[in-house]
């Protein structure tokens, strides 16, 4: 990034904690700064590669800002678009996967999970990392990692799955012309989209924002499982902890790692008589939708070649396993089981307002006809 890009993000960052400058940050170790760069870089080179596909993509930058909660935010200036990555993410992500494979029975095919101690929260809501760390009083040097080292390496595996699916949600929100289309239209001046769910939308019509969010989780998880293949091929070869008994353990792992995201925004109770208001759908309603990207990938998609016909056939099943998963593992976690039992409300979302979820989609096809007419990124065919 050039110095002007820096100023611009403060700029268009400010409320989000500006630009985190992790090459000069003396306050972390620097095994965890060789992390972060390493999460940089990789979220950075999806968003290149991913923009390749299109005709007339635009600059692009991506970085983290200084916020410690969980989420990213994109916004443009002049004829640069910005990708702010909240630095919590990268921390909380480390903490929540750590505690979830350190619970036994949470994924057992996964390394050696029977002398995992399980590590319980009172508050598994906590998206905010110095809150969630001042609440817990861990000593400097606590090291949240599950003992067996291939399950300590999934840690990474994971907190990387969702970090480049934030990354390229937004980039969809850039790629798909919402942002254009919300400035043209006026919604906003500049389009700023957090990913965070807890908000009531600006817009008179959150349905348009809701089916925004639908659309950019469909293009994150399209492009995500695009490059799960390389991803598969890479780390085959890498180390023994990264070794997957198949393509499909991979796929797993992306579906737990996503599931777990949409399961951290989702943890509040919704007020169901304004559904159409808030600017994000429920988490389970985002998790249907990307069940219906998992099920198009494996059966027509780029992974297909990649799975079994007996896989195929039971694809619902295989990402319900998953799920649930993620449900164990708050289950195990949470001192408060009550806490639980809302989230997994929550995730049954779309059967309980199925009315809900055809409004939204109604406003993205119509979204889709409005935006597409004058929309001058074009995936190249
Ligand atoms: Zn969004």
């Amino acid at each position: 990034m050039t110095k002007t890009d820096i100023e611009n993000f403060n700029k268009v960052m400010a409320k989000y904690g500006g630009f985190w400058d992790i090459d000069n940050n003396q306050n972390i170790e620097e095994t965890t700064q060789e992390g972060l760069k390493d999460f940089l870089n990789i979220s950075r080179t999806a968003v290149d590669r991913i923009s390749q596909y299109f005709e007339n993509s635009p600059r692009i930058k991506v970085a983290f800002t200084r916020s410690t909660k969980l989420g990213a935010v994109v916004s443009k200036l002049d004829d640069t678009y910005f990708i702010g990555i909240y630095s919590g993410t990268a921390f909380i992500l480390y903490y929540f996967f750590s505690w979830m494979l350190r619970c036994p029975r949470v994924l057992p095919e996964i390394g050696d999970s029977s002398k995992e101690e399980i590590f319980k929260l009172e508050d598994p809501h906590l998206i905010d990392f110095v809150r969630l760390l001042d609440t817990l009083y861990l000593d400097d040097d606590y090291n949240p990692l599950p003992k067996d080292p291939k399950r300590a390496h999934m840690v990474e595996v994971m907190i990387m799955h969702a970090l480049v699916f934030l990354t390229l949600h937004e980039l969809g929100h850039i790629l798909r012309g919402h942002m254009n289309y919300k400035i043209k239209s006026k919604v906003q001046s500049s389009f700023i989209d957090s990913i965070e769910l807890n908000m009531f939308s600006d817009d008179k019509d959150g349905l348009l924002s809701q089916a925004m969010e639908i659309d950019a989780d469909g293009f994150a998880s399209h492009y995500s499982l695009v490059k799960l293949q390389g991803m598969f091929e890479y780390m085959q070869n890498k180390n023994e902890y990264s070794t997957f008994k198949d393509f499909p353990q991979l796929l797993g792992t992306w579906v737990f790692s996503i599931s777990t995201l949409f399961r951290l925004f989702g943890m509040f109770k919704y007020d169901t008589s304004k559904l159409k208001q808030y600017s994000h759908p429920p988490a389970g309603f985002r998790a249907t939708g990307i069940l219906k990207e998992v099920d198009d990938a494996v059966l027509k998609g780029p992974i297909s070649h990649l799975c079994s016909p007996d896989f195929k056939q039971n694809v619902q099943g295989f990402f319900f396993y998953y799920l649930s998963q993620v449900e164990n593992a708050f289950e195990d976690m949470s001192l408060n089981q009550a806490v639980a039992a809302e989230g997994a409300q929550s995730l049954a979302f779309a059967h309980y307002y199925p009315n809900h979820v055809h409004d939204v989609i109604r406003s993205l096809n119509e979204i889709k006809v409005s935006i597409i007419k004058d929309h001058k990124f074009k995936e190249k065919s």
